[in-house]
């Protein structure tokens, strides 16, 4: 029985690397020094993970920005609008690399960057792949190979991680017509052939092919280009030991397509997927390993190490010792980098900590297992065993998780919880007397978090200033943004939340349930990293989280003061999530919590009330057999959260950057009286899927980007309005920008928004 890991976080302990990266981008630290940071943290990885036991170590795990973007480098997938900075003089293949990832401005250049978008169901983003036709394939960077012998001359045998043939592909976007990506195969090929050869002329013995399309729904073609690729390269290459690591989903129907194919190792994730562990033994020919993905790559969770014992002793029992290997489910760039960086006890109790593991601990995790399983467990591995299972009995009945009031109250909830008194024709006859002008103008609630207001939290955090002289700056800023609103005649006012960091971390440090890292930053793209928080518990409200903020901003001004809240399924999206019982029953936790402030909220006089769910849409799981499911819970939480209040209280929704048409018919099942949603840079095209469905409530479609500092001139956003009355009825149209502006900076923002409130007033007058 051997042990391997499929991929260890490159962004270094410290964040380094985003450190290293940014400065060089700022040409404030050398392309040597920069290199020399990448070259530590593979040394500090590959030495920590040998040194904890793990028999198969991966490399070309690392990336400076990318691991798409680095195969697209390596197979010469470099779109024809980079050709001129690979001819600048002075550049290297990582500013090769860096303009295709970020875009290329100077030197009189102005190329764009490429396409990023998520990895599957996580919050890693990737650079997706530009495909044309015929297009070939040639070795353009040895990335692969250099890693790999950089770990050998280190006296580490690594394995070598390559995305598979099938995967790259279906993770990449033709950008011109008459063909199938996936028609390219044949043309792929040879590029992993040329690096096997270069591979195995360096004594490669394993190499892992990464196919998590294996989990998803592929057509026949796509099935038949795994059966050929994989053909090929076993024909090429009879003696690889080729690791075959699918992940994220079971293997369900493509069972047969991936026990079928000529590889040496099948890895499964048997955390996302632990059913399908008697199947894939059976469908398994006698030859193949079994890698058994088992410690939770995706979430921050300890092991569980008595269940994870059953599983391996099930496959051992099948299969013998020798074709089981354990491994973490996947990648593990999905989960922060070290507990042991965890020190700030008021952070992360003690108590929280012993339940968790980050990627250091879980690799120890599957090298315990191991030793769990020899003839003569070590006293150190039973020691952990019973330390294990003593955090899981606490976790199993601590009153910091438990919280009896919550169950009882998710167990009462009836129908009725969910939907508001009345349908929206009779709330909206209600709603008239709110009093709103047709195209009502309003924005989606942030306004610019400036370095000044980023400081004061941050003195407030350190305690250099009191909370009230917080209280009193934040205050301020929120009356000046209140009277300007009111100056430039904007109709439905927001406060601008100076007061919130983030929009999920404010609610959760008030809510009980959550716990929040110093240290546990995840990659979210490139140098961006990302600190979710850790819902460890039964979440509840202890105290109203906005109400202040909200009725102090609403006593400044006669008009109409929005409230702005994050939904439940949003607030589930981008945390850690328990994993001791279905996200479904977390999620309608936290919709209870929101209810409540909802209400609150209307009691304080507030008759207009936010509630964003901009991730609803990336909730959705991998199979399209699985969404309903989804949808079904996930709506529901948010009606939950939705339905306390009078039929006059008027219910908003945020939604942006994602593809609503499959979706439309559950959007509006949400039921919210009016939904504002980005559609600027589609050019109001997102529409269609709203007019087409006839969307029956209000809808506000942005009539600017405001990912960029561009101030948007009034004639494109009335033209973008007559576009959107072409399909929607005037009456249910609202005018708004696409997202919040906290990114943005007062100058452009106020000249943007003048100029959209006028654009509404010249559609009046037509
Ligand atoms: N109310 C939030 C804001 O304006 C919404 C942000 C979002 O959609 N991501 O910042
Ligand atoms: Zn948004």
């Amino acid at each position: 029985m051997l042990t391997q890991n499929l991929g260890y976080p490159r962004i270094g302990s410290q964040r380094e690397l985003k450190k290293s990266c940014e400065n060089y981008w700022a040409a404030q630290t050398t392309y040597k020094n920069l290199l020399q940071v990448g070259k530590n943290i593979r040394h500090e990885n590959w030495q920590l993970q040998k040194e904890a036991g793990i028999d198969i170590i991966p490399s070309n795990d690392f990336s400076f920005y990318d691991q798409v973007l680095d195969h697209s480098l390596s197979f010469g997938a470099i779109p024809k609008r980079y050709n001129e900075v690979i001819l600048k003089k002075g550049n290297t293949e990582l500013d090769l690399y860096f303009a295709m990832a970020r875009g290329y401005q100077k030197e009189g250049l102005d190329i764009v960057a490429m396409e990023m978008t998520k990895w599957f169901d996580t919050n890693y983003h990737y650079i997706v792949p530009e495909f044309y036709k015929d297009q070939h394939f040639k070795l353009f960077s040895t990335k692969i190979i250099d890693e790999y012998y950089e770990a050998k001359q280190l006296g580490i045998v690594t394995k070598p991680v390559l995305i598979g043939p099938v995967s790259y592909l279906l993770l990449g976007k033709e950008k011109e017509a008459g063909f199938e990506k996936i028609d390219l195969i044949k043309n792929l090929l040879p590029v992993y052939l040329d690096i096997l050869t270069r591979l195995i002329a360096l004594e490669v013995e394993y190499v892992q092919f990464d196919e998590p399309f294996l989990t998803l729904d592929l057509t026949v073609k796509e099935q038949q280009a795994f059966t050929f690729v994989y053909k090929e390269i076993r024909k090429a290459f009879p003696h690889l030991k080729i690791i075959l690591a699918t992940y994220f989903e079971g293997l369900e129907n493509n069972l047969a397509l991936a026990t079928t194919l000529p590889i040496s190792i099948l890895h499964i994730d048997l955390v996302r997927a632990p059913q399908q562990l008697n199947t894939v033994i059976e469908a398994l020919n006698d030859q193949i390993i079994l890698s058994l993905g088992l410690v939770d790559g995706r979430n921050i969770w300890k092991n569980d190490f008595e269940q994870s014992l059953n599983l391996i002793a099930q496959a051992i029992a099948q299969l013998g010792e020798d074709r089981v290997w354990i491994a973490p489910s996947c990648s593990l760039i999905h989960v922060p980098v070290d507990l042991a960086n965890e020190t700030n006890e008021k952070n992360l109790t003690p108590e929280v900590k012993q339940w968790l593991a980050f990627a250091k601990q879980k690799i120890e995790e599957v090298v315990t297992l191991k030793n769990l399983l020899e003839n003569q467990p070590s006293a150190i591995a039973l020691k952990k065993l019973e330390l294990n299972q003593l955090a899981k009995q606490n976790r199993a009945t601590s009153q910091l998780i438990h919280n009896q009031l919550v169950k009882n109250r998710v167990a009462a909830i009836v129908e009725k919880d969910s939907s508001r008194i009345n349908k929206f024709p009779e709330r909206k006859i209600k709603q008239q007397a709110l009093n709103l002008p047709a195209y009502t103008t309003t924005t989606i609630g942030s306004f610019p978090q400036t370095p000044e207001v980023r400081s004061w939290r941050a003195k407030f955090k350190n305690g250099s200033i009191s909370s009230e002289a917080y209280d009193e700056l934040i205050a301020t800023e929120t009356a000046k943004a209140v009277k300007w609103q009111e100056e430039i005649d904007l109709d439905v006012l927001v406060h601008g939340e100076f007061e919130r960091n983030d929009m999920v971390e404010y609610f959760g440090e008030q809510l009980n349930g959550f716990a929040f890292s110093k240290n546990g930053w995840v990659q979210s793209y490139g140098s961006r990293c990302v600190k979710p928080p850790i819902i460890f518990g039964d979440v509840s409200r202890p105290h109203a989280m906005t109400v202040k903020w909200t009725a102090y901003a609403q006593s400044l001004t006669s008009k109409h003061m929005k409230g702005m809240l994050t939904g439940p399924v949003t607030i589930l999206q981008w945390s850690f999530v328990r994993n001791d019982q279905p996200r479904s029953e977390t999620c309608t936790q936290i919709a209870l919590a929101i209810r409540d402030e909802v209400v609150d909220l209307e009691k304080a006089g507030i008759k207009i009330i936010q509630i964003d769910e901009p991730a609803i849409r990336e909730g959705l799981p991998l199979r399209k057999l699985d969404w309903q499911n989804y949808l079904n819970w996930a709506v529901k939480a948010f009606r939950i959260a939705a339905s306390g209040v009078q039929d006059e209280t008027q219910i908003h929704t945020h939604m942006c950057y994602s593809e609503f048409n499959d979706i439309i018919h559950n959007i509006a099942e949400m039921d919210a009286d009016v939904i504002t949603i980005e559609t600027s840079r589609s050019q109001m095209e997102l529409l269609d899927a709203f007019a087409n469905f006839k969307y029956p409530n209000e809808i506000g479609p942005g009539v600017y980007d405001i990912h960029s500092p561009r101030v948007p001139k009034r004639a494109e956003m009335v033209h973008l309005l007559k576009k959107a009355k072409a399909v929607i009825p005037e009456a249910q149209l609202w005018v708004n920008p696409d997202c919040g502006l906290k990114t943005r900076g007062w100058d452009e923002t106020k000249r943007a928004l003048i100029e959209m409130v006028e654009a509404a007033k010249e559609m009046r007058n037509n």
